[in-house]
């Protein structure tokens, strides 16, 4: 940048060229699109990152089941203990949001369904199929596609994006 006046690329201010940062909101000349986003809109920033938190919160208590049936069965009773005891303090530590995704009907019931047809999954080829059968490829390709378009929806979907929004503005 030597020698050379510099253009903020969050609020087009411009720079002396021995400043690294901007001298109108603090921005840096070398700032990635994130950092710029950040000046730009800090409000916007701000409740997107927490909307992803609020995500990051959610998804292992939809695995959980899933996670926890495997453990037991193969004996792994301290790493599901373990499991339990971070799924109870998830839920003590995000109980107002939970309590709030519970008013959405149906929001509450798509989560709890992808749960439980997780955990049904996991039940069925434990308990049911044979290893040597030729549906265990077909359940874990089930289990991929299944996964990944509920993840899909989750964080792109409206539904979710629109209710956490509702949440963060109240809270
Ligand atoms: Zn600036």
């Amino acid at each position: 940048m030597k020698g050379y006046r510099w253009t903020c690329n969050a609020c087009s201010v411009g720079n002396a060229s021995n400043e690294t940062h901007c001298s109108k909101c603090g921005c840096s000349a070398t700032a990635g699109t994130e950092d710029i986003e950040k000046h730009k809109n800090p409000g916007g920033f701000k409740k997107r990152k927490t909307i992803e938190e609020y995500k990051k919160q959610l998804l292992p208590l939809l695995f959980s089941p899933f996670f926890l049936v495997i453990y037991m069965h193969n004996g792994k009773f301290e790493i599901a203990l373990l499991l339990f005891v971070a799924v109870a303090f998830i839920i003590t530590k995000n109980l107002k949001l939970l309590l709030y995704i519970s008013t959405d009907k149906k929001a509450k019931t798509m989560l709890l369904t992808f749960s439980c047809t997780l955990l049904l999954f996991i039940l069925t080829r434990i308990y049911l199929i044979p290893d040597n059968s030729s549906s265990v490829g077909w359940g874990v390709l089930f289990y991929f596609i299944f996964t990944f378009g509920f993840m899909y929806y989750f964080t792109k979907g409206k539904r979710f994006n629109k209710l956490l929004e509702q949440y963060y503005k109240k809270s």
